[in-house]
């Protein structure tokens, strides 16, 4: 049965959190997100820029599809929320591949093999396989986080960690450390990525896997690159970050390292990684790491076991979203609205295969 607006916490308010907020605010919830930290976008979400881009796959698989459909629901969300250059820009993406397999996808997507044009203006030889996507952009995910905490019907409450959350008669009462109560709701959503644990059931099985950024001034800098470059590894060649113009590289992945601090070996490790992606880049930022003037930046991404999100009612009116990955830019609008039209009993934004991708379900004993 559909449950009506009412009063909901959301626990949580990185990328997933506020998403899911926004998404219930919509349809006439009054939301409380409740943070440990002091401030928004406190975990992966403080990610200084990122990059939402489609994940090619040769056989257009679940994750590419899924991608997909996110990226036109974060579009949305970008371009009517943030100010374009200074949050955000949708500006495409040239991704460079090993080898170049026929595109499953349409021209619809916005994919297609990269033109020599393309090439030649990334500094690439013409003959080296890649593809350029439309639907891409850098957005910073902090702003969004922000943006989405901003609509009507939504507030936030920081240095509210929460440790229990238990049945009452009118829906859940949620306490913090020594007992603190911290609320009390007919509808909680669970979004504390790596922190949802406590309140998954066996079997649904949540991972760590830090990753670090580097990231510096772009003045004295020939220019880097005429767009955002992936591939193994991604550039962004002109996003502002601490109030001036920067590039900024990444990333690394330590499977099953939950330690956010950041690491010399790591920043090395993404200066040789843009070194393969576009030398002429690398060669033009290294004196900056060589002078210590790179800026390190890292956070831990929480995966489930197949690498998709999570979505799904862990009991009557306790809800969750988690398990980000690599691609909260693209998932967290899309889980967000799956959430909220799931309450609802309304049409989901994507087709029924999709659905059971990503729905918690999947991990349940059948
Ligand atoms: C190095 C790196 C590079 C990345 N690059 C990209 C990229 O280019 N594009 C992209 O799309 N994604 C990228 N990501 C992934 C992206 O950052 C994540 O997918 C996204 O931020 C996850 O959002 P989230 O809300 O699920 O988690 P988080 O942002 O981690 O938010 C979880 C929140 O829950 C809170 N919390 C936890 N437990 C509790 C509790 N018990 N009570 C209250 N609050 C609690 C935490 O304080 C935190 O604020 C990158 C990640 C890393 C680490």
């Amino acid at each position: 049965v559909p449950l009506q607006p009412a009063e909901a916490v959301v626990v949580g308010a990185g990328l997933a959190g506020a998403a899911a907020a926004a998404s219930l605010a919509r349809r006439g919830w009054r939301v409380r997100v409740l943070d440990g930290a002091a401030a928004p976008a406190a975990g992966a979400s403080a990610l200084p820029a990122g990059l939402m881009a489609p994940h090619y796959s040769a056989d257009d698989n679940l994750l590419s599809r899924l991608a997909r459909q996110g990226i036109g629901i974060t579009l949305g969300q970008a371009s009517s929320l943030l100010p374009e250059g200074a949050d955000w820009a949708p500006c495409g993406v040239l991704q460079r591949r090993s080898r170049l397999v026929r595109t499953a996808m349409g021209p619809e997507d916005g994919t297609r093999p990269a033109t020599p044009a393309q090439l030649a203006a990334a500094g690439l030889p013409p003959d080296a396989p890649a593809l350029w996507h439309d639907r891409a952009a850098w957005i910073r995910p902090g702003a969004l986080v922000h943006a989405w905490l901003r609509q009507p019907g939504v507030s936030f409450q920081g240095a509210s960690a929460v440790e229990r959350i238990a049945r009452t008669a009118g829906g859940w009462s949620l306490t913090g450390p020594g007992g603190r109560a911290l609320g009390e709701a007919a509808l909680v959503v669970v979004a504390a990525a790596f922190g949802s644990r406590a309140w998954l059931e066996d079997g649904v099985d949540l991972r760590p896997v830090r990753g670090q950024v580097a990231y510096g001034r772009l003045a004295g800098l020939a220019p880097l690159a005429p767009f955002p470059i992936n591939g193994q590894g991604h550039l962004l060649p002109r996003v502002p970050l601490d109030g001036e113009p920067c590039w900024l590289t990444g990333s690394t992945y330590g499977h099953d390292d939950a330690d956010a601090a950041p690491r010399a070996a790591d920043r090395q490790a993404n200066l040789e990684r843009l070194a393969e992606l576009l030398p002429a880049a690398a060669a033009a930022v290294a004196p900056q790491f060589q002078a210590g003037q790179a800026r390190d930046w890292s956070g831990v991404r929480c995966v489930s076991r197949d690498r998709r999100p999570i979505v799904g009612e862990l009991q009557p009116g306790l809800w969750i979203t988690a398990a980000m990955g690599s691609r909260g830019l693209s998932f967290a609008a899309l889980c967000a609205e799956v959430l909220a039209a799931r309450i609802h009993g309304d049409a989901l934004p994507l087709d029924a295969e999709l659905a059971a991708a990503i729905d918690l379900a999947r991990f349940r004993p059948a």
